[in-house]
C-alpha cells in the first residue's frame, strides 16, 4: 500500500535531493514545499509587495495560480502558466522567503494546496512543517539535519548566483534563516514527536536515502 512520507529539517540539510531520490525509488510524487513559498517570494518582489503588506501579500497569493509540475530535470513551480523554477533559488530569494513564510493566511492556503497533493498517497513531501502541520498522519516522519558549516557548503554548490557571496556570508544566511524558521509563531521548524532524527553530517547521500527507503519497508 501506498503512504505519505514526510521530511522536514532546516536549510541545506539535504531534504529536497534526498526526497527526490526517496520519490524515484518508491515511483512515488515528491513535493517540494519550499518551492511554493519560494515561487510566492518571487513573484511579491517582482511585484513590490514587501512581506510587511500581509494583506496585499495574500489576496496576490490567493490570485496567482501556482502549480508543481514534474519535469525531465525534478519538479518545476509555475506562476500564472510561468516556469519561475530558474529564480527561485537566488540570493534575493533566500534573504526574503522566512518574511513571507511567516503570513498566517499565506501559509494555510499553501498547506491546503499541499494536503490536496497527498490526497491519493504515494508523496514524498519535504518542508519544515510537514510532519507536524500539513501531514501529520504521514506514515513515515523523518527529520534531517547537519551542522551549520556543512549545510552551508552543501547550499554553496547549488546556488545560482554564488558568486557573489562567499561561503561565510552564506553560513550566516542560513543560521539566519533557521533562527526565523524556528522561531516564527505558525507552525515553525520543528521535528515531529514522532519523527525519527537523521545527523547527516557525515552521512552521504545513499546512505541517507537507503535508510529511509528502509523505514518505508518495515
Ligand atoms: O526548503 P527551502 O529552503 O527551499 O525553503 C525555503 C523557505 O521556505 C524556508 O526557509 C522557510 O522559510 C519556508 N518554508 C516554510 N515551510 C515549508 C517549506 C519552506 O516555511 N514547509
Amino acid at each position: 500500500d501506498r503512504i505519505n512520507i514526510a521530511i522536514d529539517g532546516p536549510a541545506g540539510a539535504g531534504k529536497s535531493t534526498v526526497a527526490r531520490l526517496v520519490a524515484n525509488e518508491l515511483s512515488y510524487i515528491y513535493v517540494d514545499t519550499g518551492s511554493m513559498y519560494r515561487a510566492v517570494t518571487w513573484f511579491m518582489t517582482k511585484l513590490g509587495v514587501g512581506p510587511e503588506l500581509q494583506d496585499e501579500v495574500l489576496q496576490h497569493t490567493l490570485n496567482m495560480v501556482l502549480e508543481l509540475r514534474p519535469g525531465s530535470d525534478g519538479q518545476k513551480v509555475y506562476v500564472d502558466g510561468e516556469d519561475v523554477t530558474p529564480y527561485i533559488r537566488s540570493t534575493q530569494v533566500n534573504s526574503m522567503v522566512s518574511r513571507y513564510a511567516q503570513i498566517e493566511g499565506l501559509r494555510t492556503h499553501l498547506v491546503h494546496l499541499q494536503r490536496q497533493m497527498a490526497l491519493r498517497k504515494g508523496v514524498v513531501m519535504d518542508g519544515r512543517d510537514i510532519g507536524t502541520t500539513v501531514l501529520p498522519d504521514a506514515e513515515v516522519k523523518v527529520f534531517l539535519t547537519a551542522s551549520v558549516k556543512e549545510r552551508a557548503l552543501r547550499r554553496f554548490s547549488e546556488l545560482s548566483d554564488a558568486d557573489d557571496m562567499s561561503l561565510e556570508q552564506l553560513e550566516k544566511d542560513i543560521a539566519k534563516r533557521d533562527a526565523l524558521d524556528e522561531q516564527r509563531e505558525i507552525s515553525p521548524l520543528r521535528c515531529a514527536e514522532d519523527a525519527t532524527i537523521l545527523d547527516t553530517t557525515n552521512m552521504n547521500i545513499q546512505q541517507v536515502v537507503t535508510a529511509i527507503v528502509s523505514f518505508c519497508r518495515s
